[in-house]
């Protein structure tokens, strides 16, 4: 706000910090929003086609989603974590081929390298545990 206009505002500098108006979102802001909107639904349906494919079963050690436990302690859905097979860090892309359904577990054992997985995840992939 120029000074001019504060004046006929009769609002004095010191005083502006307490009125500040909340700024408009901007058309650029909200059109960014709603692209992060889009990917992140593109992405969440990407998430279940992967999780459908894999049976809701971690492709690593084959424990289910709670509803189709095969072995050991049931987990809850939200336990297992669509991987990136081809990290996205190294410019791994966001394709089924590219997904695998893995447990919170091995998904930890992966990311601290006990586990290698590679291969096309529409395929079958290649697991080797690393001792
Ligand atoms: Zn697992």
């Amino acid at each position: 706000m120029t000074r001019a206009r504060l004046r006929r505002a009769r609002i004095t500098p010191s005083c502006t910090l307490k009125r500040r108006a909340v700024p408009k979102t901007s058309a650029a802001t909200k059109a960014r929003r709603a692209k992060k909107r889009a990917e992140d639904e593109k992405l969440a349906k990407l998430r279940d086609q992967v999780f459908e494919r894999d049976g809701f079963c971690c492709r690593v050690c084959g424990r289910g989603s709670g509803f189709t436990a095969t072995h050991g302690k049931p987990i809850v859905w939200h336990d297992i974590h669509a991987h990136h097979i081809k990290f996205r860090s190294q410019g791994g892309k966001h394709t089924t081929a590219n997904l695998a359904t893995v447990c919170l577990l091995c998904h930890d054992a992966i990311h601290a390298r006990r586990v290698r997985v590679s291969g096309n995840a529409d395929e079958a992939l290649d697991i080797r545990w690393v001792a």
